[in-house]
């Protein structure tokens, strides 16, 4: 593989045939993880397709002239026209591969997958997800010098990472941005040792076994697996909702919000994230109607007396989505009043839905004994019904979710490991 600068663009890319090129940076948590899975997929490739890479920082103009605005960012380019893919943030191995077998005959991408040689690793301690719980068992692992890999399905960080301000986690006194605290844990944790396989595919995970496969050809054994896989949003499960979803309806303040500038916008939801989570969208949009089940908020009185007193936002007590349809920039919300059962609609430029959360638990739930709600059972040192099987954070039966609650469980699961493995 290549590293390239503006004044090689030409000769290397623009008539270098088939090309992919990564605008990488320095201190780029995103560009470390891709990395490797570049470095991989150009043995495999390269015979095909070049590889070449570019230092963004030092070669802005042609950046942003093709459109780069983040690191890393992959461009696609056959015989000097960019192709309308590209990728950046948390890559997939699987989307880059989709992406280059797209540019070859299907003949030739069949002799490159004879190619992929299955690989296998071994640990002590396999953590599946790197939110607060993942992170800070990882962490208490490594300080134990027990052989550990944290693997996730995107990058390190978890919910707090798109969660805009958090005011309560202690030793910070002003309100800190997600992305910032969760940086610092997952830097924390990756200083001192800690393996990271992150902006994977879990294809496989065989708890009995202890095995995880990861993007289908990498085996990863170990003697214990800490299950920290979160929580994610409920949907409302009306017409129009799989069809809008990223598409004028999100279920992410911090992510979307700032596309709602001067907007009008309907929330939906009555608990804390709904609460919090309106008040932040009110920074952007200009008008927020609140479509709530009941006759009452239940999120905490502090976060309700400052949505009342904010003049952008309205509130529609028992009422409930029926359904979503697009008309033109515009999306009409279909609400029942579910006291007199009328019909009426709202239109609005987005929808953002809060409704609570649901259990990752997907691959492995008929294997572990679950709560009524889908949660998994741990007794006080986080073991789960299955030996050698522990469970953390926000995926397990509990009262309260919160980073606190999921670091602490992170701390119990990974103490009582390290003196097992003693
Ligand atoms: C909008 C919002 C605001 C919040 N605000 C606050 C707040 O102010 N203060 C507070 O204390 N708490 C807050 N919370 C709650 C807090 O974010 C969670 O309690 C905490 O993140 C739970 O940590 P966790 O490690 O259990 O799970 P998560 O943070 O959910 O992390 C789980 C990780 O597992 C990964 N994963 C999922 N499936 C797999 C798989 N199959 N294999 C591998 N990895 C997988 C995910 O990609 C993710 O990175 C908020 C939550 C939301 C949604």
């Amino acid at each position: 593989m290549k590293e390239i600068s503006s004044s090689e663009f030409e000769k290397e890319v623009l008539e270098g045939g088939k090309v992919v090129l990564d605008f990488y940076s320095t201190e780029c948590p995103p560009c470390e993880a891709l990395a490797p899975k570049f470095e991989n997929l150009s043995n495999l490739y390269g015979k095909d397709i070049k590889f070449v890479k570019m230092f963004r920082q030092q070669n802005k103009p042609l950046a942003e002239k093709l459109g780069v605005k983040s690191s890393p960012t992959l461009l696609f380019f056959d015989n000097g026209v960019q192709l309308p893919k590209t990728f950046s943030g948390g890559i997939k191995r699987s989307d880059i591969i989709h992406q280059l077998d797209s540019m070859l005959p299907a003949e030739r991408v069949r002799e490159i997958k004879k190619l992929i040689k299955p690989s296998v690793s071994e640990y002590d301690v396999i953590i599946l997800g790197a939110g607060p719980g993942g992170l800070t068992a990882g962490l208490y692992l490594c300080q134990s010098k027990v052989n550990t890999v944290l693997v996730d399905i995107a990058l390190p960080g978890g919910q707090v990472s798109t969660t805009h301000s958090v005011s309560n986690y202690p030793g910070f006194i002003e309100p800190q941005p997600g992305y910032m605290l969760s940086h610092n844990m997952s830097e924390q944790t990756k200083q001192c040792g800690t393996v990271y396989k992150v902006a994977v595919d879990v294809t496989m995970i065989d708890l009995e076994k202890k095995e995880v496969v990861i993007d289908e050809f990498e085996t990863i054994k170990a003697k214990k697996i800490i299950i920290a896989t979160g929580t994610s949003p409920n949907l409302m499960g009306v017409p129009g909702e799989k069809e809008l979803k990223g598409k004028g309806i999100s279920y992410c303040a911090t992510c979307d919000a700032k596309y709602f500038g001067d907007k009008e916008v309907v929330v939906v939801g009555g608990g804390n994230s709904a609460v919090e989570e309106a008040d932040f969208i009110s920074k952007f949009a200009s008008k927020i109607t609140m479509v709530h089940q009941f006759d009452a908020f239940t999120a905490n009185k502090q976060a309700q007396e400052k949505l009342f007193a904010n003049p952008k936002i309205s509130t529609l007590f028992e009422h409930e989505p029926r359904s979503f349809v697009r008309e033109g920039d515009k999306i009409i919300t279909e609400v029942e009043n579910l006291k007199t059962k009328k019909i009426s609609k709202l239109f609005s430029d987005g929808v953002f839905v809060f409704i609570g959360m649901k259990p990752n638990i997907e691959l492995f739930k008929d294997k572990l004994e679950l709560d009524k709600w889908g949660y998994i059972k741990t007794n006080e040192d986080m073991q789960t019904s299955m030996p050698g099987v522990y469970a953390v954070g926000d995926v397990i039966s509990k009262k309260y979710r919160q980073i606190t609650t999921a670091v602490a469980d992170g701390t119990i699961a990974a103490i009582a490991i390290a003196k097992e493995l003693d």
